[in-house]
């Protein structure tokens, strides 16, 4: 089936206007950003909403900006602007470097960061990304704005903290200690490229080389992304050569539900994520 049900199109002009249309038409409803994750769904009738709220109207939710010790990043921001921005890039490399291997330049074109955190697809990049970063979450609902830590947003297979009437507005990073290095990897389905698995890392070194903080996230490999706190245990505290970061990463799968499917048995998905994790914890050492 590739043409979606019926439904009614509600082009919201405000955040406010977006979220009295998610009160009024309950669980019929649906918001839509970059559509590269809905509208699949739709034309699947794997979802089959009545009506359809357009955020794509709404001035001021896409933009970048550094404000004091944080970067914010307007929910409707586009991959191809994340991609692109100096600023991102100077401060969080993992956040340009993972969103340019998301899917093919059509997708990067059209897919927004709000989108693809408050889908949560397990083999996503982004939300991996987002919790190894430990950003903070701005959603606005009917009771005003409140603020959800990555570490609380991310809870099952595509759920998350969101309520239904709230509307994600914004994504808060903070910006790192200096001596600080990121990177991201994954091991990417051929047609699609979404994560088979992936992992993202944060380090932080002090004058000496040693790690003071960790932050690695497994992705693509279970429900949900996972922090692999086991990883991050065997890095802080030590100067980060090869042996310590092989041996932290063989923990890469510890505590994991580590799915199986057509793309990759349990124990192949397991093994690619220590894989991952070494890798990614030495090219984030080099670069802090
Ligand atoms: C061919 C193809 C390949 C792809 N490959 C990859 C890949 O390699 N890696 C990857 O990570 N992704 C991939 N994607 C998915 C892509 O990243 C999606 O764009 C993204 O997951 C959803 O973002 P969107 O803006 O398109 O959201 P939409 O599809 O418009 O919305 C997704 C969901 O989020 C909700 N939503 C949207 N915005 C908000 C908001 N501000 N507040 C609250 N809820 C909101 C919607 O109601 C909907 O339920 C691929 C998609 C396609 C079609």
């Amino acid at each position: 089936m590739s043409v979606p049900a019926a439904f009614d199109y509600h082009p919201a002009t405000s955040v406010d206007e977006a979220i009295a249309l998610l009160q009024q038409y309950g669980d019929e409803a649906k918001l839509l950003a970059g559509g590269h994750s809905l509208l699949p769904t739709m034309k699947l009738r794997l979802a089959q909403p009545g009506h359809l709220i357009d955020l794509g109207r709404i001035g001021g939710l896409s933009y970048i900006r550094e404000d004091g010790g944080v970067v914010a990043v307007g929910a409707m921001t586009r991959y191809v602007d994340i991609e692109r921005s100096e600023v991102l890039k100077k401060h969080f490399a993992l956040l340009p470097e993972g969103v340019a291997q998301i899917g093919d330049a059509q997708v990067r074109n059209r897919g927004t960061i709000g989108g693809s955190i408050a889908h949560s697809d397990p083999a996503a990049d982004t939300p991996g990304i987002v919790l190894a970063l430990k950003a903070d979450i701005v959603a606005k609902g009917p009771n005003g704005v409140r603020t959800i830590k990555a570490d609380d947003f991310f809870m099952d297979l595509f759920q998350t903290a969101l309520q239904p009437d709230e509307v994600i507005t914004e994504i808060r990073f903070p910006k790192p200690p200096v001596h600080t290095g990121s990177a991201y990897m994954k091991l990417a389905n051929k047609a699609s490229h979404y994560a088979v698995v992936g992992c993202a890392a944060v380090v932080t070194l002090d004058g000496n080389g040693t790690c003071t903080t960790a932050s690695v996230v497994i992705t693509g490999a279970s429900v949900k992304p996972t922090r692999a706190s086991a990883v991050e245990a065997g890095l802080v505290g030590k100067k980060l050569d090869e042996a310590t970061i092989a041996n932290a990463a063989s923990h890469a799968a510890d505590g994991l539900e580590v799915v199986s499917d057509i793309h990759g048995s349990q124990e192949y998905r397991a093994q690619m994520a220590t894989v991952l994790a070494r890798r990614v914890v030495a090219r984030a050492a080099e670069r802090a």
